[in-house]
């Protein structure tokens, strides 16, 4: 057997090796073929029978293969099971006895995970140097136990009506996860998390269950249970595939949650002014029950991951909210979490499982009563903490308090690698520094382990995400490098970041590219923290995406939402950049534009950099880099120009009494043109797509400003909406994407308390009976004749170029 190359290579295995080292072994052989190699296998007893002229790989653990320990002992390595643990491994090169210029290459550990890890990398060995590198030398073991990942592949409902966000069948999903799961062992994790969501409603035990110990809900079962038996069978598959890769398979639950027709069967559940009571015995039947039966027809699985948060339906058990018996006045929270989780923990124990619980909580308060009581829970449950106190926001926020708090058990942090806050993934957001700092500060800790969410669902919708074709996973995109450094740092916190990004990048788009990729993409996490938040902690957004006007009025109430403010209100810093915001000023509009005007400078650096990059970049790395980054410089312009308008928007509700007279209103007017312009600008480039447009979250730019011109021109008149309408047509008509076909048309009577309506250059006058006047901008130019009070008016809209004429219908 000859390759073209002639190039030929020997896989040495011991007698008896399990799946995840036959998985090991084929993959090596499929990576070794890629590289031009013809693979013989052999036993080790093979070896000695004949001289082996090419490159040899011995693989097999130290304990069973005499060949390996023959090896090592030759070359004086003692590597007992203290230094390298069940996970650490062996990689190291020494000559071919029969061809010194060949390699022997040992593989090796104390466990299959070890051998797993060992041989993944040296298949990344292989694909850095595309040939079987001449100098190893590796012993290495992990510096936290446990090294998780997480797929949201399964968060949303698929196979169930969710507004369109998820529109790709199961199947396609199940071939998601099973690509994610090929790459894990090459980063050594050791375990992985199906991620649900109940309320979207994606994976969770509902799913799965026919309640056949609750006979009088299974008798419920088929108004529900469409689907549940695909469903069933894709995750035993995955939990089987994820087993073959050296993963335990984890499943998400929330609790409290019930099915529907839950009621129907159990009416005497029924809580006061509530629907059920949580304090009745049945509820903690129910969830061991529940339990049970998931492990009876799923036994693949090895575990599950408990949220107690986002249940829409259900209970959440961070508050006193729910049933107002006596019993459940007396229940504090912090003893109804620890319940459930003793609860469901016994249950997962006597089926052989272990249970993971998140303490994610999404305010002060429901910190106090996380840390009060997980600080209670036993030993055997793992912990699962968030990173920064309020969800996965700002990369400046503060690492979250719960980090180290818990003495009784052990803990993992949860990072996003998506990542979510930061873009989502429709631009480049590179958060490397920060796993960095975040993961060293974890380690400083001493928690357990470290897990990393590495995508989210809308990733994978065609209706909102991209374009028709198959999914697009984060290993598709720039983005790829938050797995890769979140990833080694789990293995090795002190891990050299610029070699890591070096070889990543030369891996990815060849060694000459890779400086000047390295220098854009790196720019990203300061680029996506000044476009996105504000002063390195404020939100104005929904999920980067733009938000109803009334949510980001609310600031005060939904604080949380907004700053980590909350979670350290004292903090000088903290107040006087919150004022700054929510109290804007010239002054402070100016340096949030600065701001943005600095983003937008350095997107503009890292585009420099991919032209540089570009004779030494295929034509399509080229494009794919420069079309993220040049969106990426589009979103940081939107952001400025919507921020110069909301913060206009705020001074003119802060400053009722004079706004009438002084330039605060043609400042506000001035500023809505430029983004609407803006507007125009990108939803021609982009289509109807983000940034203008949102995903399954938040709202568009024009329904923004609707929403804050609906607000300006009720406090004029009650019949706000036959002016809207104006607004919203002429709107309608001057889009790009309008359709030249459609007649665009309105009827309105002028409401008695208008004076009348003119329509000026690009704006829509609005004069109110006591003379007051409103502009409301329009992007392009009208012209038309004045609309008077009392008025019947039946107007249709034509375009000629830039311009909209309105004439009668
Ligand atoms: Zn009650």
């Amino acid at each position: 057997m000859q390759t073209k190359k002639g190039k030929q290579c020997f896989l040495v295995i011991s007698e008896n090796y399990s799946e995840v080292e036959k998985t090991a072994i084929s993959e090596l052989s499929g990576c070794l073929r890629d590289a031009g190699y013809g693979i013989f296998l052999m036993k080790e007893s093979e070896l000695f029978k004949k001289s082996v002229n090419g490159d040899i790989i011995v693989i097999g653990r130290i304990e069973s293969s005499s060949l390996v320990k023959e090896i090592l002992n030759r070359n004086n390595i003692n590597i007992s099971r203290n230094i390298i643990g069940d996970e650490g491994y062996i990689l190291k090169s020494y000559k071919n006895p029969w061809n010194k210029s060949k390699s022997l290459i040992v593989v090796s550990g104390y466990t299959a995970k070890s051998i797993i890890y060992s041989v993944f990398k040296l298949i990344d060995r292989v694909e850095l140097l595309k040939e079987i590198p001449k100098t190893l030398n590796i012993i290495t073991k992990p510096h936290f136990a446990v090294r998780e990942w997480e797929t949201q592949a399964f968060q949303g409902g698929f196979n169930l009506p969710y507004g369109g966000s998820v529109d790709r069948p199961i199947e396609e999903f199940y071939e998601v996860v099973k690509k994610i799961i090929r790459q894990a062992p090459r980063y050594g994790i050791n375990a992985f998390q199906l991620t649900g969501r109940s309320i979207e409603p994606g994976m969770d035990l509902n799913w799965f269950l026919d309640y056949k110990f609750f006979p009088r809900l299974h008798k419920q079962f088929h108004k529900w249970g469409q689907g549940k038996r695909e469903r069933l069978d894709i995750l035993r598959k995955i939990a089987t595939f994820g087993h073959k890769y050296g993963l335990e398979m984890i499943m998400w639950d929330h609790e409290l949650v019930y099915p529907p027709e839950f009621l129907n069967a159990y009416p005497e559940l029924k809580g006061i002014d509530a629907p059920i009571c949580f304090s009745k015995p049945f509820m903690m039947e129910f969830i061991e029950g529940k339990v049970d039966e998931f492990f009876e027809i799923a036994p693949e699985v090895d575990g599950l991951n408990l949220t107690l948060s986002e249940v829409s339906k259900g209970g959440h058990l961070f508050s006193k909210e729910g049933c107002k018996c006596d019993k459940c006045m007396s229940f504090e929270p912090k003893d109804r979490i620890l319940t459930v989780v003793n609860h469901m923990n016994d249950a997962c124990k006597r089926n052989g499982k272990r249970l993971e619980v998140r303490t994610y909580n999404m305010t002060p308060e429901e910190g106090k009563v996380a840390y009060e009581a997980f600080s209670r829970v036993p030993e055997d449950v793992l912990l699962m903490t968030k990173c920064t106190p309020r969800d996965f926001y700002c990369t400046e926020d503060p690492n979250n308090f719960l980090i180290g708090a818990f003495k009784n058990a052990p803990q993992m942090v949860e990072y996003t690698a998506c990542p979510e806050g930061n873009g989502f993934a429709y631009i480049p957001a590179v958060l490397a520094d920060f796993y960095k700092d975040r993961i060293s500060y974890a380690a400083k800790k001493k928690v357990a382990g470290l897990v990393a969410r590495l995508d989210y669902h809308l990733q994978y919708s065609h209706a909102h995400f991209y374009n028709p074709g198959p999914a697009v996973l984060t290993f598709d995109l720039p983005n790829e490098f938050n797995i890769v450094a979140f990833s080694n740092l789990a293995w090795d916190p002190n891990t050299d970041m610029k070699t890591l990004w070096s070889e990543w990048a030369s891996k990815k788009y060849g060694e000459k590219a890779s400086p000047f990729v390295v220098s854009a993409l790196s720019r990203t996490q300061e680029i996506c923290r000044q476009t996105l938040y504000i002063f390195g902690f404020y939100r104005p957004h929904f999920l980067n995406m733009f938000s109803h006007l009334e949510h980001l009025m609310r600031a005060e109430e939904d604080a949380p939402h907004f700053s980590p403010m909350p979670w350290d209100p004292s903090n000088p810093k903290y107040r006087e950049l919150y004022k700054k915001v929510t109290q804007p000023t010239e002054i402070s509009l100016g340096e949030v534009l600065a701001e943005k005007d600095n983003a937008i400078s350095l997107c503009k650096k890292s585009i420099e950099d991919i032209e540089k990059a570009k004779k030494y970049l295929s034509a399509k790395d080229y494009s794919k880099l420069k079309y993220g980054l040049d969106k990426e410089r589009d979103v940081a312009e939107i952001w400025k120009w919507f921020l110069n308008v909301f913060f206009r928007h705020m001074m003119m509700v802060h400053n009722k009494k004079d706004y009438a007279k002084n330039a605060v209103k043609q400042n506000l007017n001035d500023a809505v043109q430029k983004f609407v312009l803006y507007c125009f600008a990108l939803e021609k480039k982009y289509g109807k797509e983000y940034p203008v447009y949102p995903t399954a979250r938040g709202i568009s730019a024009y329904d923004f400003l609707e929403e804050m011109y609906q607000y300006h021109i009720s406090k004029m008149t009650k019949e706000y909406n036959s002016i809207m309408k104006i607004w919203l047509a002429v709107m309608d008509r001057s889009k790009p994407t309008a359709d030249d076909d459609f007649i665009y048309q309105f009827k309105l009577e002028v409401p008695g308390d208008i004076n009348s309506i003119k329509f000026d250059k690009n704006n829509i006058v609005v004069e109110a009976k006591n003379g007051e006047t409103l502009e409301m901008a329009t992007g392009l130019n009208l012209s038309g004749h004045e609309l008077v009070k009392g008025k019947k008016y039946f107007l249709k809209l034509e375009r000629k170029e830039n311009k909209i004429n309105l004439i009668p219908a």
